[in-house]
């Protein structure tokens, strides 16, 4: 019982997360889920997350001051990397990640990879162009 009930919740947690197909936070996600689930506990809710992670079907992200964001993975051997706009914390993807290469490299050496990330900040062109207009 507990098993099916905990899939129920991963389940509407994943679909809140395909809904927006942006990274949200914690608390997003609670704010969402307690509509359905009006009790759910948010310790609840980080356990569903991590095993969401463990199996491979959301990233984590840390964003804006270092809080961290959840976003569903398309497929689950693509990932998506952020850019992040310091001004207006707006997010963008990397049109493709720049890592894969250097991973097979590194593979070939026998080395296992398990995991990477990269984060980029800095401005986005509505932005840029209000700090030149200064
Ligand atoms: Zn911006
Ligand atoms: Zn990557």
């Amino acid at each position: 019982m507990e098993v099916q009930r905990n899939t129920k919740q991963k389940q509407l947690i994943l679909s809140i997360l395909k809904k927006t197909d942006r990274p949200m936070s914690i608390n997003e996600i609670y704010a969402d889920i307690v509509v359905e689930l009006p009790k759910i506990a948010k310790s609840t809710i980080y356990r569903n997350i991590d095993s969401l992670l463990q199996q491979n079907l959301i990233d984590k992200y840390h964003l804006k001051d270092n809080e961290i964001f959840y976003r569903i993975k398309a497929d689950r051997n693509e990932h998506k990397h952020l850019v992040i706009c310091d001004d207006c914390k707006k997010v963008f993807d990397l049109p493709s990640c720049p890592i894969h290469a250097l991973e097979n490299a590194m593979e070939e050496e026998g080395f296992i990879i398990r995991n990477h990330q990269i984060q980029i900040n800095g401005l986005c062109k509505t932005c840029a162009r209000k700090h030149q207009i200064k």
